[in-house]
């Protein structure tokens, strides 16, 4: 969830579009998101279409009939996979705030399956805090990849 829209960290995608992650989306947004889904789109979606500010004032994602307003439900596919917000890039990993570090979301059934090396999920765990407290503003304790 870094500057850049494409992590140079390479994860083996072990994902299989069960779409789970994807039902009644909470996923935040930075600018950079939002502006890249705007750009990359031609413009066919604006920013009401997709976005809005929640209650801790950070843009998130907009479901549709229980999904991700960008969930494509007949082909259960994204529909703006190749430039999707960077906290779908790192699902299914995701940060808890009560314990201050990573950890892998309940809802995917295959996280076991993405990290072979424990240094890589280290790794990760980095660029996730340092998304979410330069690009969100999120404070975080600690940036460390130990
Ligand atoms: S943007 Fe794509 S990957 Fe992210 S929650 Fe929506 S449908 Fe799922």
């Amino acid at each position: 969830m870094i500057l850049k829209h494409k992590s140079k960290f390479i994860m083996k995608n072990k994902c299989k579009n069960c779409g789970k992650c994807c039902i009644e989306t909470e996923m935040i947004l930075s600018q950079q998101d939002i502006d890249l889904i705007i750009r990359k789109a031609l413009n066919q979606y604006n920013k009401n279409n997709f976005v809005f500010k929640n209650s801790n004032g950070h843009f998130q994602l907009k479901n549709l009939e229980g999904r991700c307003v960008f969930y494509n439900l007949k082909s259960n596919i994204c529909r703006i996979y190749e430039f999707r917000p960077q906290g779908c890039r790192f699902y299914p990993l995701i940060y808890d705030f009560q314990t201050e570090n990573c950890v892998f979301d309940n809802d995917c059934p295959r996280t076991q399956l993405f990290y072979e090396k424990n240094a890589d999920l280290k790794k990760n765990c980095k660029k996730l805090k340092i998304f979410l407290k330069n690009q969100l503003k999120i404070e975080i304790s600690e940036i460390s990849e130990n």
